[in-house]
């Protein structure tokens, strides 16, 4: 049997772009760039609550990574190091050798130096911290929303929640590319970290759209004190969601399903233009949904009428 050392030199390490020290002593070494923040973030991914059972090591690598990549850039951070901390069932190498490659795929898109971690043997657990960098005041917290700005969204909305409803039958999607496009947004989220770091001068407040609209609009919400407005037929989804926004379903995959890691940010509506050129220069739709006022609440209406919240699963800025 191999042991662990030679499978953490085969599959985990690589060499490293902006470490001193990397994987192989107690501990690594980095030094922070003047005048920068070290943000600090950490995700668990547990087979089975946060993957589906079919989805491939390839994938699980991406997504172990690119979920922790995506906090980075609700941030405005820019990322630089992570470690890996992994308990598995059995030391099945194909299967690693396919996650390494889905983990450094995903690590090479971003410059991100993977410096140590530690592997175990249990039910298959993957717990990635990451570090990035932020000049110093320039993060974009949740507790910045006020009164009056827009609110807009990257991307798409419920793409992730429609795949998911796919997979277990809930949904039947007959256009391939649709099928295709809700896939990759379920199991190869793209982390927004050129928007998040371009938002520092732009935006108010942000957050990552990892379990569901209503759900992370309400954290700014509650940090910021203050209430929210959403237009849903202004919200940004592909065409199948579009015609059918009159259907529960629908409207649950859209502003209450999660996965997406779109960002959802607030800022003053004199920003707006500078926003949109923004939007064209990463070639990433950036939509706006609605309104931040004082009232405390957050509503939903579609064409002028109400959207009853309670009926989505969605409690008054709970969870
Ligand atoms: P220690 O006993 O000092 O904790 P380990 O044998 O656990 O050392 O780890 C040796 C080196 O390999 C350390 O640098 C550690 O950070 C790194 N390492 C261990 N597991 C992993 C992993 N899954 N991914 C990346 N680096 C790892
Ligand atoms: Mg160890």
């Amino acid at each position: 049997m191999t042991s662990e050392f030679n499978l953490i030199q085969k599959y985990f390490t690589r060499p490293t772009q902006c470490t001193d020290l990397g994987i192989g002593d107690d501990a690594a070494l980095v030094q922070i760039s003047p005048g920068h923040q070290l943000a600090i973030s950490a995700d668990m991914s547990v087979v089975g609550t946060h993957f589906f059972q079919e989805a491939t090591p390839y994938n699980i690598g991406w997504k172990s990574l690119a979920v922790n990549v995506s906090d980075m850039a609700a941030m405005g951070a820019n990322p630089k190091w992570a470690t890996l901390s992994i308990a598995l069932p059995e030391i099945g190498e194909a299967w690693l050798a396919e996650f390494s490659r889905g983990l450094f795929t995903c690590a090479d898109a971003f410059n991100i130096d993977l410096i140590g971690g530690d592997t175990a043997h249990g039910p298959l657990n993957i717990a990635i911290q990451i570090m990035g960098e932020i000049p110093i005041g320039k993060a974009l917290a949740r507790s910045g929303a006020k009164a009056g700005d827009d609110i807009w969204v990257s991307g798409n909305l419920g793409s992730a929640a429609l795949g998911l409803a796919h997979l277990q039958q809930n949904q039947t999607l007959d256009d391939v590319a649709t099928q295709n496009a809700c896939l990759e947004a379920l199991h190869t989220p793209q982390p927004r970290i050129n928007l998040g770091v371009a938002l520092r001068e732009l935006a108010h407040s942000c957050i990552d759209i990892s379990d569901g609209l209503l759900a992370d609009l309400g954290h700014i919400l509650k940090a910021s004190k203050v209430g929210a407005t959403i237009q849903l037929e202004a919200a940004p989804c592909l065409p199948v969601l579009k015609k059918r926004l009159d259907e529960s379903a629908i409207q649950q995959a859209i502003l209450a399903g999660g996965d997406d890691y779109e960002l959802c940010f607030t800022a003053v509506p004199d920003m707006s233009d500078a926003i949109l050129a923004l939007s064209k220069t990463l070639n990433l739709d950036l939509t706006k949904i609605g309104q931040i006022n004082t009232s405390n609440k957050l509503s939903v209406t579609l064409n002028k009428e109400s959207v009853n919240l309670t009926q989505l699963g969605y409690d008054h800025f709970s969870s």
